[in-house]
């Protein structure tokens, strides 16, 4: 089992059935399946998304400045992660939020070994504003700070249950892998995490592995090693 893991929730999945901003059933649910690892005594730093608020990229392509709208982003993160951490503390697992740019008291700022410290004390860490760097995304954010923090995984929690050889929404003919290269995933031009992502983590030989978050009791599936997302990994 892994001793320490980074997870990294999207933004846009927090939205569950709504449109816009936070549903608060999947917040709870996410909560839940986070709580009931932790339990089983990983370590957890988790890295969460902001595009069910505000995309930088977006905002760019309607008139806003791309780094203005890339700290819009990184805020919308930030928003997210004081969510869950709500959510998380409502049903008694102790966590707190770390951020990338300086903004106490709603965060302490983000160090390694704070981040470390803490997890080993047995509270879960959630880092927010992604790298705190306009033109990055939130999947490099949770690559560095995998990275950073050591971790022995990066578990990628989407909406499908892996990675699959074309869109599985789009295409019915598609099917998933169950392991794939880091080097296969550049070579099949596959829309995995952007390319910097990616890099960082082939680069620093973290694997990944993408999964379904949004059935309860996945990640607990994850955990126990059961092979239910796509690992990437180093041939
Ligand atoms: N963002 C950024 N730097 C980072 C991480 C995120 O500028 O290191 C901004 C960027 O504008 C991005 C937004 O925050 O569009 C939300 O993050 P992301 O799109 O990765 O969220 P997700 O798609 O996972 O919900």
């Amino acid at each position: 089992m892994y001793k320490r893991i980074l997870l990294k929730l999207s933004g846009e999945s927090l939205m569950g059935a709504k449109q816009y901003g936070i549903d608060e059933v999947r917040l709870a649910e996410y909560a839940q399946q986070i709580k009931q690892i932790a339990d089983m005594g990983v370590q957890i730093g988790i890295v969460i998304g902001g595009g069910n608020i505000f995309r930088g990229l977006t905002g760019a392509g309607k008139g806003f400045d791309r780094v203005k709208g890339d700290q819009m982003g990184m805020l919308a993160t930030t928003i997210n992660a004081l969510g869950l951490s709500s959510a998380l503390t409502a049903i008694g697992q102790k966590a707190r939020v770390l951020t990338a740019i300086n903004m106490f008291p709603i965060g302490e700022q983000y160090s390694k070994w704070k981040a470390i410290e803490w997890m080993e004390k047995g509270e879960i860490v959630i880092l927010a504003g992604g790298t705190g760097c306009p033109y990055f995304t939130t999947d490099t954010g949770s690559a560095l700070r995998g990275i950073e923090i050591e971790a022995d995984v990066m578990l990628k929690g989407t909406r499908v249950d892996g990675i699959y050889t074309a869109d599985p929404e789009k295409d019915p003919t598609a099917t998933k892998f169950d392991k794939i290269t880091y080097d296969e995933i550049y070579q099949k031009g596959l829309k995995v995490m952007d390319l910097t992502a990616t890099t960082l983590c082939r680069d620093n030989k973290l694997p990944i592995i993408v999964f379904n978050m949004d059935k309860p009791g996945n990640l607990v599936k994850v955990m126990s090693g059961e092979n239910i997302g796509t690992l990437v990994y180093e041939k």
